[in-house]
């Protein structure tokens, strides 16, 4: 006989299955897109070509939209606090509500408004360009040797899109009044011989993220030619390669030539044994799109072994296990995209609104556990600086009052092969100052330099 078990959803937290619809939004609805067939939408040309670059064309594509008061609001973010300049695909503005815009989780991220930033707070004192020192663990230009057996490959600094929130704010993109970005000093073929042959030459790392960056601005012939040299060398057992467009601009992985580029790859791969697979980083269910998905399934069907989603943790945006939990589902359920990483944001200049503590990370770990499969539920983690990735419970100690967290690593990067202390220091993470009790909020306003609004 049948036990009586009842699995009422409505007594869960999170309900499943989800409500949401599976559809492409439908670009039409946005004054400045009228008219634009569906052969344009799907075209990747199209969609670079009609990027909004600045504040005059998103009007363009919003209309009546886009409020005179959120106009400015965005300029203004543009002119005294953004590290990214604006670039938005047509395809990742349709994913907001032009009807909410100042509330949208996407424009949140994407078109930062000045009114965004916390007024007191924007900075957190310890923010910095490069907070992941990427650039000082540069084995060869842009070649990051942070962790023992793996590196990360920055093959271009540029992307199809910018994100307001961007890790790698000192060198991606544009420059912005704020922000003079840095350089690569080398040519792009230059950069790549030297990277190479540093893996050759060092059979330690069997592991390489491709990103930039992001690859789907790298030309494809220069893409498929550097990963096929990857796994020509015999230690390179896993090849990631990263990138947002597949999000954001999945018409680039529609193309014939990437599609035959990705296809003699995921071949190639497969001859030498090596695991290839995508990541992208998305942080909003609603950027799980038909479009995506169709990108997505025919990476999987040529043999990629899996795409993965790489999210980053933003107030406001993902903030609640709610959004978390119907991002992981979406990725899954519609998308194939597995769920693996949300990352804190870094501690690069004015990102602390987008911030959370690292208690509130740690309680978002703790709330969406048991609902996705073991498989595809996705680690909270914490870029520390110096070490490298740390699940957000593995913290060594934790000055709540100050927002002080403590870290330890089990490995040497590659600037301390010869420091003999290095694995027993502990390396400090801070939280957003306006989530500090008041004694916290004075003991950093003590540590700012003297002026107007901290005297
Ligand atoms: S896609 Fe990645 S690298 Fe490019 S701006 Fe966004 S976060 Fe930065």
């Amino acid at each position: 006989m049948a036990r009586k078990v009842k699995a009422d959803p409505s007594r869960q937290p999170f309900q499943y299955p989800l409500k949401r619809v599976f559809v492409e939004p439908d670009w039409k609805r946005l004054p400045g897109y009228k008219e634009v067939s569906q052969k344009d939408w799907e075209s990747a040309l199209w969609q670079r070509q009609h990027s909004v670059k600045n504040v005059k064309e998103l009007k363009d594509a919003l209309g009546s939209y886009l409020t005179d008061e959120i106009a400015e609001d965005l300029l203004r973010d543009q002119k005294e606090r953004a590290t990214m300049s604006i670039l938005v695909p047509p395809q990742m503005l349709n994913t907001m509500n032009e009807r909410d815009l100042q509330n949208d989780p996407v424009r949140r991220y994407m078109l930062p408004m000045f009114s965004d930033r916390h007024a007191e707070w924007p900075n957190h004192p310890q923010a910095s360009r490069d907070s992941l020192h990427e650039s000082e663990m540069w084995a060869t230009e842009g070649l990051t040797h942070r962790y023992p057996t793996k590196v990360l490959a920055e093959m271009i600094s540029t992307c199809p899109q910018y994100c307001g929130h961007c890790t790698r704010m000192d060198l991606v993109g544009n420059s912005v009044p704020q922000v003079q970005k840095h350089k690569f000093e080398h040519q792009p073929k230059e950069r790549y011989e030297a990277m190479l042959d540093y893996l050759r030459k060092t059979p330690s790392v069997r592991d390489v993220v491709v990103s930039g960056g992001d690859v789907a601005n790298v030309p494809i012939a220069q893409l498929e030619a550097f990963v096929s040299a990857l796994m020509d060398i015999p230690n390179i057992k896993d090849i990631r390669l990263a990138t947002k467009a597949l999000q954001a601009l999945p018409q680039h992985f529609l193309q014939d030539d990437v599609l035959k580029a990705f296809d003699r790859l995921a071949k190639k791969a497969w001859e030498r044994g090596v695991d290839i697979a995508v990541h992208t980083h998305v942080n909003h269910a609603n950027q799980v799109t038909p479009l995506v998905a169709k990108a997505v399934k025919k990476i999987l069907e040529m043999g990629f072994r899996d795409v993965r989603n790489q999210g980053v943790l933003l107030r406001g945006v993902n903030s609640t296990a709610k959004d978390l939990l119907e991002l992981c589902f979406s990725l899954l359920d519609f998308g194939k995209i597995m769920p693996y990483y949300f990352y804190q944001a870094d501690m690069i200049p004015n990102s602390e609104h987008w911030r959370l503590s690292i208690a509130e990370a740690k309680q978002l770990q703790h709330d969406i556990m048991g609902y996705l499969p073991g498989f595809a539920t996705p680690r909270v983690t914490v870029d520390v600086p110096y070490v490298g990735k740390r699940w957000v419970h593995q913290i060594a100690d934790y000055d709540r009052v100050k927002g002080v967290s403590y870290w330890t690593k089990n490995y040497r990067t590659g600037i301390e092969t010869d420091d003999e202390g290095a694995l027993g220091k502990r390396y400090e993470y801070y939280d957003p100052v306006y989530t500090l009790p008041a004694e916290g909020q004075e003991y950093w306003r003590q540590q700012l330099p003297k002026t107007p609004a901290h005297a």
